[in-house]
């Protein structure tokens, strides 16, 4: 089945995201989507509605989640597509990898109690539709709330990335892990947003060999994190290494996106699509 507007990566308030399943669906029907993937991060608790929700528009689906890897010291985004979400390892594995958020919370909320901002943890829990993960996100739409900062995109370059005051290292999943749980549910595994990285030339390298290695099969290349320009580079990168090409938004929220969902470039016609390679799990 060929699927022109398919979007294979968004957030709902399962994670960090601003909206139900049912409202994106909504959303992403209302803009043409076919295929559709609902991909929280470390959560797929929001699958079986996402699932139902996509009958109801008459969109096709794949399932998904976005899982966070710790590789060469940096945080990485792995996405599952098109797998079983109750199978057990992968349901244990991703529990574990968010198991690590709430004292990360209480760490980061100490933090920025010390730079003028007191209170940070109960005010991000206010945003936050599932207790179990707590994200940035959450404390960025609180420090904008309280005037800290006047959006999200400045929250994150002041307090919230490596070096800023609000900033907490922290060890995610393994990625020989994540790749594992989501192709022994029968999924496939694809890097997110490559470009988002700041990895060296041999960092980047080791990352897809290594996630070649595990069992990988795709990467982004036309995402909302990623420039025409990048989408092209990325578009080489997977045929170089072998690997299916994937499209999605990345949509957040109507406020705080600039990319809505299914409103992306198509992905280039040398590549194979990674929906391709699941056309038995669409449901
Ligand atoms: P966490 O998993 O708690 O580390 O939060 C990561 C999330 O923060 C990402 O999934 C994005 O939604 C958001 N994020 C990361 N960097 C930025 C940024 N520079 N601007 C806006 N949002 C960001
Ligand atoms: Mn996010
Ligand atoms: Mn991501
Ligand atoms: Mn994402």
């Amino acid at each position: 089945m060929s699927f022109l507007n398919a979007d294979l990566h968004c957030h709902s308030v399962v994670s960090d995201g601003t909206l139900p399943p049912e409202a994106l669906a909504e959303r992403a029907a209302a803009n043409g989507v076919d295929l559709w993937s609902l991909t929280d991060h470390d959560e797929v608790g929001g699958q079986h509605r996402a699932l139902a929700a996509a009958r109801a528009q008459g969109m096709k689906y794949l399932t998904g989640t976005e899982i966070s890897v710790t590789f060469a010291g940096k945080t990485v985004h792995i996405v599952g597509l098109g797998f079983d979400p109750d199978n057990p390892a992968l349901v244990q594995g991703l529990a574990a990898t968010r198991g690590g958020r709430g004292a990360r919370a209480q760490e980061m909320s100490d933090q920025l109690a010390k730079v003028g901002t007191a209170g940070a943890y109960e005010g991000a829990l206010r945003y936050v539709g599932n207790p179990e993960l707590i994200s940035r996100t959450h404390f960025a739409r609180f420090l904008v709330e309280v005037g800290a900062c006047r959006d999200t995109p400045e929250v994150f370059r002041k307090y919230l990335t490596e070096g800023k005051p609000g900033f907490v290292p922290h060890r995610w999943a393994a990625l020989g892990d994540a790749v594992r749980w989501i192709t022994g549910a029968g999924g496939a595994a694809v890097i997110a947003h490559p470009a988002r990285y700041d990895f060296s030339a041999n960092e980047e390298w080791a990352l897809f060999t290594e996630f070649k290695a595990h069992g990988g099969r795709g990467v982004e290349v036309v995402t909302g994190s990623h420039t025409n320009a990048e989408a092209v580079r990325y578009a080489e990168t997977a045929i170089e290494f072998g690997l299916a090409a994937s499209r999605g938004s990345d949509f957040h929220s109507p406020v705080e996106s600039h990319t809505d969902l299914g409103k992306l470039p198509l992905l280039p016609g040398q590549l194979t699509p990674v929906w391709e390679l699941l056309a038995d799990r669409i449901q």
